[in-house]
């Protein structure tokens, strides 16, 4: 499962509405990625999502069930931070079984699942290293395996390759492609690079100042933007 309905969902901080009210439906498996310029409500989007934020108003359910409100850890959800969230301290081992302790699995069930992530991520000979000894792309690996042992109804990425060099970059674009392909759960991806959105995305939210523009399949931007802004974002990758 991993359909995820948004309902009248709106967002203000104080006195300052940034997300005036959105209708979105995401459906299972699908492969989402909400696009825009700098500060334009994607990243409280995806929190409002995650339960990181309450929303101000409207409702959001994940698989039919009402979740406005209730906490992170109830919406089973797994929010990918960007790799620098790691504990330095911990092995890759512990780093990715973090929350399963914190869950309170024994011991067997914790190592079956670490196992397991380390192998859908090629990791499995750096269990025993500290992210300081991977590289950049390992480390990102490592970040997404902490949220794979959780096997959440939907993986929620906020820029989380934005700390890494373009090379890097086009090559973890391909594994996370390739991660979705393989786990075939619904993934949010936020990201204010057209390109990513354009070579990732099953379906692209495009966002500005809070309000959606246009949701549709990367060719159907691309070939009948709905309005000139759409257009002038899709078309002209910086
Ligand atoms: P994006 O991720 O698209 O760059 P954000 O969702 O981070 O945009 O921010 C959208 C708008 O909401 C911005 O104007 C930002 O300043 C404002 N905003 C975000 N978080 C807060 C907050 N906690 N308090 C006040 N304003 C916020
Ligand atoms: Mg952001």
């Amino acid at each position: 499962m991993g359909n995820i309905t948004l309902k009248k969902v709106n967002k203000s901080f104080g006195a300052t509405q940034v997300i005036p009210g959105i209708d979105l439906n995401i459906e299972d498996g699908e492969f989402v990625v909400f696009v825009g310029p700098s500060g334009c409500g994607k990243s409280t989007l995806l929190r409002l999502i995650a339960g990181l934020e309450d929303t101000t108003s409207g409702t959001i359910e994940i698989d039919g069930r009402d979740v406005t409100g209730a906490a992170p850890a109830k919406r089973g959800l797994a929010m990918v931070f960007q790799s620098y969230a790691l504990y330095p301290h911990m092995s890759v081992r512990n780093n990715i079984a973090f929350p399963l302790k914190m869950a309170k699995l024994d011991h067997s069930a914790i190592d079956k699942k670490v196992t397991e992530a380390a192998r859908i991520l090629n990791l499995t000979n750096y269990l025993d290293r500290r992210p300081g000894q991977l590289s950049g792309g390992q480390r990102q690996r490592v970040a997404i395996g902490r949220a794979i042992v959780r096997e959440p109804s939907a993986f929620l990425f906020d820029e989380p390759l934005s700390n890494l060099d373009a090379a890097l970059r086009g090559t973890m674009r391909l594994e996370i492609s390739e991660l979705h392909h393989q786990l075939q759960t619904t993934m949010i991806y936020v990201t204010h690079d057209q390109v990513e959105a354009m070579t990732m995305a099953d379906k692209i939210v495009v966002l500005n100042a809070g309000n959606i523009e246009q949701v549709g399949s990367p060719l159907d931007l691309y070939h009948r933007p709905d309005n000139l802004f759409v257009a002038g974002f899709i078309g002209s990758p910086r």
